[in-house]
């Protein structure tokens, strides 16, 4: 673009040099690009074509600081009067001769300011200034904008004394001046290749696109039959433009975020619970289960814990092959869960041992739960394998939450007891023998 740009601007100066005048004033009678536009146009877009690079970043900043002293000096010409733009320029003769007949006059103050602002860009983005080239670029680019949509709509006072060339050049120039600074801001944000840039893409595309064509048929069409309220209607019109690319583009954002809610509840679901029994995996276990205990400590309410652990389940998968011994995990874990409450907390702690916690429950309710899971579990007919060789049993160990303890703490007093209970013979649930839970139980043998 950065070449585009400096070939309009060679075009341009051709024509100076062979006397070809529509190269340079592409409407007779109409505005002309100068000379010393076309000589800033031909550094600018030079400077940002070959701005790569450490000695690609020095040209570039020569060439912008030239640019920057050429427009600076035609602003002052403009200001005070002065002619120290005429020192720079060639092909002084023409511009002369049509200046003679009324036609060609020096750089507009436009194209100036245009120019003014690109060769900013240039030389901040040649020091590493992103940010202040591109608040440049974007400033810059509204000049050649307004004065082509100037061309479009017959209006004069926009494009002024801008040749169509120069706007066209100064197009280019924009493009490729903002393209330079784009990995920063919202060229960044508008460019990414994710949602929000493919909508702000087409949002800026159209944008440009309907607010200029609807303009154009209502001025050549209302303005002409001098008819209605144009600048009304064209409101109106565009402000419904608006409502609608807004709309669209929420429909489109909500499309794709859906999507990625889902996904992402579909991940948080893998990682929390385990693939063979869907049951929560350790994780889930202790982040539900350590803030369990402390809503406990707060409130002071009873919380137990039980640890499940499948008996002789070695012997399952030495006879019946692993992925048999996967399917009774599995009918294990559908009895577990059903034989709870919808508030107890189970949980597949590694292998073929399970734990479940019980949240206002105290060590007798704990206990019947336990013995109720126990019964279940070796009431449970296992095609293939109970008929054979007996059911399958569990042993449970059973521990309640002291005042000071925390979950691992309690996960391992439930564990010794399970401990005890294999100790014992197994298919049996047992309780933690320690302090007050002791006492519990033999107040509850008592009543
Ligand atoms: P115990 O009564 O003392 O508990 O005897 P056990 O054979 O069950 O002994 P232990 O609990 O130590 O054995 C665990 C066995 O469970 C070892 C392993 O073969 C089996 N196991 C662990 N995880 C899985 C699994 O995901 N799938 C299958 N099929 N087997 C598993
Ligand atoms: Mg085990
Ligand atoms: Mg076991």
């Amino acid at each position: 673009m950065g070449a585009v740009s400096a070939i309009f601007a060679l075009s341009a100066l051709a024509g100076y040099f062979g006397s070809i005048e529509t190269l340079y004033r592409p409407i007779v009678g109409g505005p002309a690009t100068n000379p010393l536009t076309a000589m800033t146009f031909l550094l600018l877009g030079s400077g940002i074509a070959l701005g790569r690079g450490h000695y690609g970043l020095w040209l570039q900043r020569i060439l912008g600081f030239a640019g920057l002293v050429l427009t600076a000096s035609v602003l002052l010409d403009a200001k005070i009067g002065t002619d120290i733009s005429k020192t720079f320029m060639l092909f002084q003769d023409q511009v002369m001769q049509d200046l003679a007949q009324g036609k060609s006059k020096n750089m507009g103050v436009n194209s100036a300011i245009f120019l003014l602002l690109s060769s900013f860009a240039l030389t901040f983005n040649s020091v590493r200034k992103i940010n202040i080239a591109l608040a440049s670029a974007f400033l810059a680019t509204g000049i050649p904008m307004i004065s082509l949509a100037g061309y479009a709509y017959g209006i004069e006072n926009f494009y002024g004394q801008m040749s169509m060339v120069t706007a066209t050049a100064g197009v280019a120039l924009s493009v490729s001046t903002l393209s330079m600074t784009a990995h920063n801001g919202a060229l960044k944000a508008v460019l990414s290749p994710y949602i929000g840039g493919s909508i702000a893409r087409v949002q800026v595309f159209l944008g440009l696109i309907v607010p200029f064509a609807v303009g154009f048929l209502i001025i050549k069409t209302l303005m002409n039959s001098g008819e209605g309220d144009f600048l009304g209607i064209y409101t109106v019109a565009i402000s419904w433009f608006i409502i609608i690319l807004v709309c669209a583009s929420a429909v489109v954002q909500e499309k794709v975020d859906s999507k990625r809610r889902a996904a992402e509840k579909k991940l948080l679901f893998v990682a929390m619970n385990d693939p063979l029994t869907r049951l929560p995996n350790r994780r889930k276990f202790f982040d539900v289960g350590e803030r369990e205990m402390l809503r406990r400590k707060r409130t002071g309410a009873d919380l137990c814990v039980l640890m499940i652990d499948i008996d002789h389940f070695k012997k399952v998968n030495d006879t019946a092959g692993h992925a048999r011994g996967d399917e009774i995990l599995k009918t294990i874990a559908r009895v577990l869960v059903d034989s709870l409450r919808a508030v107890d907390l189970p949980g597949r702690l590694g292998g073929e041992e399970f734990a479940v916690l019980l949240a206002d429950t105290s060590l007798v309710g704990a206990q019947r739960v336990a013995e109720k899971i126990r019964q279940n579990i070796e009431a449970t007919a296992i095609e293939g394998w109970t008929d054979i060789y007996g059911p399958i049993t569990v042993s449970i160990g059973c521990a309640s939450a002291e005042c000071k303890s925390g979950l691992d703490d309690i996960l391992s007093t439930a564990d010794q007891a399970l401990y005890q209970a294999k100790e014992q013979g197994r298919n049996r649930v047992t309780i933690s023998k320690s302090g007050s839970s002791t006492k519990l139980l033999e107040d509850a043998k008592d009543g």
